[in-house]
């Protein structure tokens, strides 16, 4: 059995994102041939799995990626760090989309993430999962770090806010401890770092995600090459325990 998970941040052309033409083509590459999952979801045998993971909650996931989700019939999770909702902003929809990622993680306020009412239409679409990313975005191998308060506070947070039970995490940067990874162990049923590797179903904690943002053709990932890479990276990670 064979499960990529592809890791996306924005909706717009650059080294953490990809342009919205070459998202709709990737999804209708995805739609066309894969079977597309979202955490704990049956998988096909037969196929190559996908499943679609973007991080952060842009605001471009609500405007751009959504509707691309909805024209391909796909599916994705969402991974949010819920210090960077806000109710309300003011700000028109062209500035929340063009501003820069590190603009956005310094200034919530200017709209840049999507709010809590466009989360609950999102977790309400049945079409997107909400997965925890940490409470403040902070890599958690980091000495000192609130496990608490990064972990089990945004999952009961965001099921509260949302109305669904929030059953993944999604490491900040792809980094966590030992005492780290337990601890999300203990409180989500699927976590998930990068690794560039593929999986062989859910079963494994964390499952490993590839990085497609900025890529270079709808079918980037999925070449014979790239895909024999994954699958090398998946038993070298293992190897030296990763
Ligand atoms: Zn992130």
């Amino acid at each position: 059995m064979s499960l990529l998970a592809l890791m996306y941040h924005r909706a717009r052309a650059g080294p953490q994102g990809n342009a919205p033409a070459m998202l709709d083509a990737h999804f209708a590459h995805i739609a066309g041939r894969y079977t597309c999952a979202l955490p704990g979801e049956p998988l096909d045998p037969r196929r190559l799995n996908i499943c679609l993971t973007f991080d952060d909650a842009y605001f471009d996931f609500y405007a751009v990626v959504f509707p691309l989700l909805e024209k391909h019939n796909l599916r994705a999770l969402l991974a949010v760090p819920p210090v960077v909702v806000r109710e309300e902003v003011a700000a028109p929809a062209c500035d929340r989309l063009t501003q820069e990622s590190d603009v956005n993680h310094n200034h919530p306020n200017y709209g840049g993430f999507c709010t809590w009412p466009e989360l609950r239409e999102l977790a309400q679409s049945g079409r997107v999962a909400i997965a925890a990313h940490g409470f403040t975005h902070c890599p958690l191998d980091r000495e000192g770090v609130d496990l608490h308060a990064e972990i089990v506070v945004p999952q009961a947070l965001l099921a509260a806010r949302l109305g669904h039970a929030v059953q993944s995490f999604v490491f900040p940067y792809g980094r966590f401890s030992p005492v780290a990874l337990e601890r999300v162990r203990g409180h989500y049923r699927h976590a998930f770092r990068i690794g560039g590797a593929d999986n062989s179903g859910w079963d494994r904690q964390p499952l490993y995600r590839i990085d497609a943002d900025g890529l270079a053709a709808p079918d980037a990932p999925f070449t014979a090459a790239r895909r024999t890479t994954y699958r090398a990276r998946h038993f070298w990670n293992r190897l030296r325990g990763r």
